[in-house]
Formats: structure tokens, sequence, C-alpha cells
């Protein structure tokens, strides 16, 4: 794959704070033909935590597209939080994520390992980094030399800076794609899995140039909770979201209790059109 080469970080920077800070100026990502991250549309991103087989990927890329996602996501590679829970179906699964874009629909998928990023990449359109392996700077920098578009989450126990600076190693490195995704932050209460921090987006929008995206699934971790926090993001200014959505959430093999269903979907779907129409943008 072509690599970017760092010629000179101090110009860099240099043109960075020139050109960025204290301005609004907004950037757009063009993911495929028409679908643009940080456009007037709210793009929504869906599909399931994991990939578990080509028959559930396809079927709930199918259905999640004819509600308006834009974008289909599906991890191959999990980060679980013990080492003994599924840990994706790995390589398998490109075939699987090419059998969706062959239709002409793009994907979103986790990178795990910088070691990864070659053979992963023909298989991608956005290129996922997870909370876990946001302060995994040898990864950004890898991400950083190549084109592809990122999506960059936050870390569940970042600052906005630390964040920022996450997202300033791939940008530095030479790659202008990146797209912020808040996902929420550790906090005290276990009624929700983490603390969605809404406030984030004003704040990121004030401090940077980037699109910002919202994924109420993890940021709740309540399939319950996930329509009214994914309502509020667009209210207050996403430019999409990510959204965990399985044919029978109670099978999924990752993440179950925060994921919707289709019918779900297509209900959330079309309320997030609403709120967006009523900030004057569209799904
Ligand atoms: C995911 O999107 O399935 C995931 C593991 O997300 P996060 O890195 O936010 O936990
Ligand atoms: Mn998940």
């Amino acid at each position: 794959m072509k690599r970017n080469f760092v010629t000179d970080l101090e110009e860099y920077k240099n043109s960075r704070d020139r050109n960025f800070y204290g301005q609004d100026t907004r950037r757009k990502i063009e993911i495929a033909p028409g679908i643009e991250i940080g456009g007037p549309r709210v793009v929504l991103m869906a599909g399931p935590c994991s990939i578990e087989s080509e028959e559930q990927f396809v079927m709930t890329a199918a259905r999640v597209k004819e509600n308006g996602a834009a974008i289909i996501r599906g991890g191959i590679y999990k980060p679980r939080t013990s080492p003994y829970s599924f840990q994706g179906i790995g390589r398998a699964g490109y075939s699987v994520l090419d059998s969706v874009r062959q239709l002409g629909v793009p994907v979103i998928s986790e990178i795990l390992d910088v070691r990864l990023i070659d053979e992963m990449a023909p298989h991608v359109d956005v290129f996922q980094v997870g909370t876990r392996n946001m302060f995994n700077y040898a990864l950004l920098k890898e991400l950083g030399k190549i084109n592809k578009p990122v999506l960059l989450k936050r870390a569940m126990m970042a600052t906005i800076e630390e964040f920022l600076g996450a997202a300033e190693y791939i940008l530095s490195h030479g790659n202008a794609n990146v797209i912020l995704c808040e996902r929420g932050i550790r906090s005290f209460d276990s009624n929700t899995r983490f603390c969605l921090d809404l406030a984030s987006i004003p704040v990121l929008r004030e401090k940077s140039d980037l699109p910002i995206v919202v994924d109420p699934s993890h940021g709740t971790g309540v399939a319950r909770y996930v329509e009214s926090m994914s309502l509020a993001a667009i209210a207050a200014g996403a430019d999409g979201l990510l959204i965990e959505v399985h044919p029978n959430p109670d099978k999924a093999l990752s993440d179950s209790k925060q994921t919707i269903s289709c019918e779900d979907f297509e209900l959330l779907a079309s309320r997030a059109n609403q709120v967006a129409n009523a900030i004057g943008r569209s799904i």
C-alpha cells in the first residue's frame, strides 16, 4: 500500500495552528461517491457489533440500508474484556465484508493491530480505532501514512485534549481523513455502561474542524436507551451515529444488551430524520 511520509512535522503543526483553531472551518470526509461525513446529511452507520456469518451480516446490512444507513458496521477483530470471550471471526471476515461492499455499500470495521493494516485495508472503507487503542500512538502514526478514512473513538478515560491529540497523530502523519467518535467515558454510576458525554460535541466543534460522530450503543450499554441518545446527539450537532443492530439481539455473540433489532432501527431512523430536519439537516 502507498504510504505518506511526514516531511516536516513542525511545518504541519504551524499550519494547523494558523488555519484551524478558533475558526469555524468544517472538514468533510468522502467515504464513497455520494457519501460524505461532515456535510449537511447526518450519516447513519449501523450493523452488528461482530460479524458472525455471511448470512447474518448481509441480511442485517440489507435491512439497515433500506432504513437509511449509509455505512455498515461489523467487527471481525474484537477487543473483548475477557480473552475467553468471542474474539471475532478474524480473517474469515474479509470475504464477508467484501460481499456487502460488492453491493455498493461501504463498510467500517475495527483495526486492532498495526500489523494488519495492509491486509485489512482492501476490505474496508473506514478503519475504526476503538476506545482501547486511542492511546496506541504507533497504530495511529501508521494509519496516518495511508489515506483511508479513520474513525477514531474517544478512549473511555481520555480528556478531550487527549482525544484531539490522538487525532493529530493521524493527521500529522499525512492522513487528512479523520472522524472523531464520542462513545462515552467511565463514570461512577452503573445504570449505564459508560457516561455518554454529549457535551463533548459542542466542545469538539469549537476546538476542531473534524466531523463528529456519536456511538449511543457503547455510550449507554443498554438497548432501550439507544434511541433517546441518538436523537439527542443529532440535536447537539453530531454528523453521524454508529449503532449496533442485530436481527436477533439476544443471540448476538458480543454486546447483545446494547444491540437493537432491525425493527427498532427502522423506528429510530425515522425519528432521527425528524430531529435532523428540525435543525436543517437530514439522514
Ligand atoms: C465496537 O464498536 O464494537 C467497540 C468495541 O467499540 P469501543 O471501542 O467503543 O468499545
Ligand atoms: Mn460492540
